[in-house]
């Protein structure tokens, strides 16, 4: 009575071969273009196995900066990361207080003059730039050190430095924490 059912049996799921490999059987798919993939082409990412095509078309859409962006950008940040820190000589606590929002207020500057293009050379880029505009008068203050001060060098060499550590990180955060929630 079940000979007929155990003769025909239907495949439910025909037989898939990877788009690169044709020779290939494979039982996974792209979760995004949905095409069959092998072992070999899939990339295991958080939300499944895709293939190596969509994840370079992704990688395409997050990297938007044009070649007159970095340049652009690393002034922007590193000016204003300056003047962060001129500032931040005249009002130490309140500083830094300020300093994450000193970040802040680079991270939106920077995405206004590169029109919210971005790419992670970018982010990298303009992070580096944010540390060095806050080091010329870190260095200043280095100087006293060896001139006869040094406790009140080294109070500011530790303020300067929160400010440099503080400013980084909240730009940092801003700006790629946008790049990821997006
Ligand atoms: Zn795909
Ligand atoms: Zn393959």
């Amino acid at each position: 009575m079940n000979a007929e059912n155990q003769v025909i049996p239907e495949d439910p799921t025909p037989k898939l071969y990877c788009y690169n490999h044709p020779q290939r059987e494979t039982m996974l798919r792209c979760n995004r273009c949905n095409r069959p993939i092998c072992s070999e082409c899939a990339v295991l990412t958080p939300t499944g196995y895709r293939c190596r095509e969509c994840i370079r078309g992704q990688q395409k859409t997050f990297d938007t900066a044009r070649a007159f962006d970095y340049p652009l950008a690393v002034v922007v940040a590193g000016v204003i990361s300056f003047l962060g820190s001129y500032l931040a000589g005249f009002l130490w606590f309140f500083i830094l207080m300020a300093a994450p929002i000193v970040g802040v207020i680079i991270a939106e500057a920077v995405r206004w003059v590169v029109h919210r293009r971005r790419s992670r050379l970018l982010s990298q880029v303009t992070t580096v730039a944010v540390v060095v505009g806050s080091l010329p008068l870190l260095v200043v203050a280095l100087l006293p050190l060896f001139m006869g001060n040094p406790l009140s060098s080294l109070i500011t060499l530790l303020l300067r430095g929160a400010y440099t550590a503080l400013v980084t990180t909240s730009f940092y955060y801003r700006l790629t924490g946008i790049q990821l929630g997006r």
